[in-house]
Order: C-alpha cells, then structure tokens, then sequence
C-alpha cells in the first residue's frame, strides 16, 4: 500500500504535496480542464478546491437520475457530523450563521474578517476543531465583538439559541479549557471525558463504555456485528448505561427519514436488480438501526462488482472515537472510470509477463503471480465525513470478518486527484523547484500520468511480486520491513516505468512519461520531501525513507557517469537527471538487491541500507529546501465543493435529464446546506 493508514483505511490528502494512492492510472484530462478554475477560497490553511465530474453526459439518463437522487441522499446527513463531532457544534453554527446572514456593519474591519474566517473554518471541519489535528480553533477576534454582534442580530434568527444555550455557545467559542480536543488519545487519561466528540454522553467514564461493549461481545462469533457502530453511549438520569441508536425512529431521526426517501427514490433506478436489492437493506437497517442488517448490506455492495454508478452512505469510519467503536456518517456518490480501469486490467492481464522478465534473481521470481486488480472511479458527490475535506481512495468494508470471507472493494478517486494536481500546477513549486524549462513542460505535461501509473503498477504488481527463499518466514526485516518493503514496491514500478513495453501494451503514449517520474522521484527523494520534516529532525516514516533510500543509493551509484546530479544555480540547489536509461538499470540493481534481501530475510544488510540512505537529512540542504518552501505560501490542506445537480422535468413531473453545475462560491454552497439540508434540532 501507499500511504495507508490502519486496516481499512481512508487515504486522505494531507498536503499538497503529491502522494497519491491505490491501483489505477487516471487519465486527468478531462475536457476543458485548461482554463477551469479549480481554486475558490484560500483561507487559514486550507484551500478550496472544486473537482470536474468528467464523462457524467456519456452517462444514460437513468444513471443520472440515480445520481441525482444519491447525491441529495449524500447531503442529508451533514448536520448528523457536526452533532458526533461535538454536541455544540450545530448552534454554534446556526449562531454563526444567523450573525453572518444578517450583519449589515461594516465588513472591512480587521474583526468582521476574522469573524469570516473563523466561521469558514467551521464549515471546513465540520465544527469547531480542526479537520486533520482535532484542536479547538483560537478566534481571532474577541468576546466582546462577538456580544456586539449577537445584539445586531435579530433574535427570532436565532431561534432556540437563547439563555443559557447562547452562553455556552460562547464559552464553546471562546473558552480555550472547554473542550480543546475532539479526539484525546492520551495514555493514561480518561479518552471518552476528555475529547470533545459526541459519541458518548451523560458522564459516562472510558471504562464503564469499554465493560458495557466486552460485555456483549461474543468471542465465539465467526462473524460478528460491528458493537457500537450506530449509535451514542450514555448514562441515563437513573445510571444505567444505554444506547441511543442512529435510525429513522431512534437518534438522528429527522436527517436519517430524509436520507431514506432518498434512497427510496434511488433504489427504483439502481445499475443492477442487486444494487437495487441491497440499497433497500439499507433502507431497511436505516430504519430499524439493525446492524446485522448492515453487514447483509455490506456483503451484497461488497460483492457488486458489475453496477456502474456506486455509493457509500452510512456510519463507516471510527476514526472519530477516540475507542474505535462509533462511526462518522459520511456518503460518496461515484461511478467507474471505465478509461483508467482499462488500463489496471491491462497490467494485471500481464502480470506473469513483468515478473518473469523483472531484473531480479530467477529464483525469486514467483512462477505463478496474481496481479491485484481495483477500479478507478470518478466521483461525483462528497457527503458528511468525506466533505469538504476528502479521501483520494478508499477501501471498505471495515467489518474484518466480511473482508475475510468476501474481500473489500478498493478504489480510487481519479478526478480528485486530478484536480490536487490541476490546482498545485500553479502553486509555484515547479518553478522553485525544477530547473530546467523543458523537465517543467514534461511535468506539466506528463506529471499526473506518470504518478499515477508509477501508483498502478506499485500496488498491482509490485507488492505482489517476487517470493521467499524456503525457510524464510518473511518477518526478518522487523523494524526494517515496511520500508524495504515500499522501496521494492516502488522499484519495481520505476524500473517497469520506463520499459518500451508499456507503450507496446498502450498503456502510455510515450516514455516521456518515465523520464517526468524519474526526474519528479529523485527530486522529491533527494530534496523536495524534506519540506515535510521539522528542522533538526531525521526520516522516520517509512515511504519517506524508501523515497530518500532508493533515490540516495542511485544518485551514489550513478554518479561517476553522473546519472543525477545535484546542480547550485543563483545560489539555490536542483536536483537534474541526465541519463534516465541508466538510472533505470540502477533501479533494477536495486530492485535485485532489495528482492534478495527479503527472500533471504538478511536483516543485516537492510539494515545497513536504510540507516545508511533512508534516515540521515543533511542540514543545510534541509534548511534551505524549507526556506524557499515556505516563501511559496502553499497551504497544507485542501478540500472541496460539490457540483450541483439540476434535474429537468416532463409535464408529468417525471425527471428527464439531469445536468450539472460547477458552482463557484464556498460560503454560498454551506450556506445552502444549512437552510436547505438541515434537519436536526440544536440539542440531539
Ligand atoms: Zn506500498
């Protein structure tokens, strides 16, 4: 895997630095990306973007439709987030709002601004603490301001948010001890009392919640139902410990009805009679909160491998507790990027053909490969915990017995890359980083694709590859392991990366796209990666350390013939490739060592490589690197808007056609969610 995180996990774009994930080439072009404006608003850290839903006109009208009816199923849920990330969250919002919706002051003061920004944030994190750290935010104008404007405001805006609950919307705002943490992980403290998140309630205690769910599990259970999922946990007024569950009846009721007619409607244009069937399981565990219902659901989605449009709408991801049992609400609506998957086919239809001619010792070759194959999707709308901010793949279902006996889907998010790389295209990196003009035209010419590609055949045939030595058990490398283990995956996609035989297969036009990955990889291994290291600090994550192994070992080894060199040019540094066939057969050299060292399991000489390429920074690069870094001003998080689905109608009602927008105004979409999508009370 590349940059994954935990079992089944979400992979989030967490700079804009690239990083990309997951198997399948994109193609990124789309029609008219030249002069589309993929960003919108830049404030604090974040930039939004939009992305393009490119080929939803060759879709039928009929899958429009469904889309159509999934996407607003997708926005329904969204105050259910912002109540399970903090029980403030939602008239704190509403509060903001009212002001914002109402102010007719002055909008040019140093105050108003910060006031705009900080409510732009809270749409950004779904609440008050910050989507990515979990730290309450700091408002950067005072109470006293914030009393003038809550006297401007007319009271019936505010409706409910009165009294004592204005009060503590204020103390939510502006008191920095009230809940700092959304989620504390602390060893040794209480993690339920002290993160902010809404998952438990009543003064219950960590332990108390950890007693009640070892209780109830069945240790025995070959497929158990997923404890706690859907719902809150709480002390009653009497001290008995309840769940209140999420469902049409039950918690949530308000928000989860709207996303049950929805799907309803939904499930009358399903891709397949089995979409349709296991979207009305759905409906159903939506309605009575049954989660064996769930995993009924989970299995039949899992196992749809035919429908063109999917969906993910539910409670999915734990990361948001800080025990691991309760699930955020969040929904994606998509469908298969039929070019891209084309090209995963492809290269796992020949996976035989790259392992028997890969450079590495034969008899660590594996006589039999499977390549590991997973669709490219484009999607089409982000809902609840993938909005604003989103993942670029994603592989579900979690529930570890299903993945045992019916697999998961893993899948990646073509367009959203595409438009991280669209948007950094005029960031100003290129310029800074790269020297000469024709490696900027390659990279911007060929970038997207090369990474991409470099991506597929990464993780579709390059962790599948090779076998080990009799005896060897696989798990000699310890500590060294996961970063041997990426440096063979990535060496096998560099070296194939740049083989006449992929443009034989037609899975790329031209080896140009070789030549703008071998020159993006070596920068970013000698040089560029280091922009997300503190100063003073070594290398510790493990793709950063192959990054930095495999490209220190070859700029080493190449440089009596001088492959890649470094070159100082008005006193800045660049990293310059000068003979990229040579760079490949040292990529197969390598490759061959790596491969070695773990079918043999020699410790030893991993060791040795990556303590000796893949941990040390040299200082003075590393500070010059950060300096012209952060003179770019880039911000480190991104996220997105949704385009607008606008359905066309016959005299009778009945939808026709859908077409889409591509909306341009940030505070005009949240401000649209929250009066028109917004379903639940101020206290849940
Ligand atoms: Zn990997």
């Amino acid at each position: 895997m590349k940059q994954i995180s935990g079992l089944a996990a979400i992979l989030v774009m967490t700079t804009t630095a690239m990083m990309s994930t997951g198997c399948g080439a994109r193609s990124g072009e789309g029609a008219s990306t030249a002069d589309f404006q993929w960003q919108i608003d830049r404030f604090d850290d974040i930039n939004v973007l939009r992305y393009q839903v490119p080929d939803f006109d060759s879709l039928t009208p009929r899958q429009k439709r469904f889309i159509y009816y999934l996407s607003q199923a997708a926005v329904c849920g969204r105050d259910i987030l912002y109540d399970q990330n903090c029980k403030y969250n939602l008239p704190v919002r509403r509060t903001l709002e009212a002001i914002y919706t109402t102010y007719d002051g002055d909008k040019t003061t140093a105050d108003w601004q910060a006031f705009e920004k900080y409510l732009k944030k809270v749409w950004f994190a779904n609440g008050v603490h910050h989507h990515y750290s979990g730290d309450k935010f700091t408002p950067e104008f005072g109470a006293g301001y914030f009393d003038s404007l809550i006297a401007a405001t007319p009271r019936e805006r505010l409706g409910d948010i009165q009294g004592s609950l204005l009060d503590t919307v204020k103390a939510v705002i502006f008191d920095p001890t009230l809940y700092p943490k959304r989620v504390d992980q602390t060893a040794g403290v209480d993690m339920v009392a002290a993160s902010a998140c809404n998952y438990y309630d009543g003064g219950i205690t960590q332990r108390e919640a950890e007693a009640f769910y070892t209780a109830l599990t069945d240790t025995t259970d070959r497929q158990p139902i997923s404890y706690g999922l859907n719902s809150q946990l709480i002390k009653d007024a009497e001290g008995r410990i309840v769940e209140r569950v999420w469902s049409a009846e039950g918690m949530y009721g308000p928000a989860i009805r709207k996303i049950v007619e929805w799907l309803e409607l939904a499930a009358t244009v399903a891709d397949t009679p089995e979409q349709e069937a296991y979207t009305r399981t759905l409906i159903d565990y939506y309605k009575t909160g049954d989660l064996r219902l769930f995993d009924r659901y989970s299995v039949a989605w899992v196992e749809d491998t035919k429908s063109t449009v999917d969906y993910v709408n539910g409670f999915i991801e734990n990361y948001g507790d800080p025990l691991g049992y309760k699930a955020s609400w969040e929904s994606t609506v998509n469908f298969k990027n039929l070019e891209a998957t084309k090209t995963t086919q492809i290269i796992g239809e020949h996976a035989q053909w790259f392992e028997d001619h890969s450079p590495i010792d034969p008899q660590y070759r594996k006589p039999k490969v499977k390549g590991v194959s997973a669709k490219v999707i484009t999607v089409a709308m982000l809902g609840g915990d993938c909005y604003p901010a989103t993942p670029i793949g994603i592989n579900l279902p979690n529930a570890d017995w299903i993945r045992r006996d019916h697999g998961s889907k893993s899948v990646t998010i073509a367009n959203i890359t595409a438009a991280y790389d669209a948007a950094a295209a005029g960031n100003g990196f290129a310029e800074e980083f790269v020297l000469r003009p024709e490696d900027r035209e390659l990279r911007t010419r060929w970038g997207t694709i090369g990474n991409n590609l470099h991506t597929d055949l990464h993780e579709c045939l390059g962790h599948a590859s090779g076998q080990l030595a009799e005896g060897v058990r696989g798990d000699e490398l310890k500590n060294y392991g996961s970063t041997l283990e990426e440096a063979r995956a990535d060496l096998f996609a560099l070296y194939y990366m740049n083989d006449p035989k992929l443009v034989e297969l037609g899975i790329i036009p031209t080896l140009d796209v070789a030549k703008t990955e071998y020159n993006n990889y070596m920068m970013n291994g000698l040089m560029t990666q280091l922009t997300r290291i503190e100063p003073g600090k070594t290398i510790e994550e493990a793709h950063m350390r192959n990054r930095a192994l495999i490209a220190g070992w070859v700029y080493e080894h190449g440089a009596a013939d001088r492959a890649v060199e470094f070159v100082r040019e008005n006193g800045k540094t660049y990293v310059v490739v000068n003979d990229y066939d040579r760079l490949r057969s040292l990529f197969g050299e390598l490759l061959r060592e790596i491969q070695r060292i773990k079918s043999e399991g020699d410790f030893e000489a991993g060791r040795e490589l990556v303590e000796r390429y893949g941990v040390q920074v040299d200082p003075t690069l590393h500070a010059e690197v950060l300096e012209r870094y952060a003179a770019l001003d880039i911000a480190p998080y991104s996220g997105f808007v949704n385009p607008r689905y606008v359905p066309t109608f016959d005299a009778d009602g009945n939808i026709t056609d859908v077409s889409i927008e591509y909306p341009t105004d940030y505070v005009d979409q949240m401000l649209t969610y929250s009066s028109d999508y917004s379903f639940l009370p101020n206290r849940n």
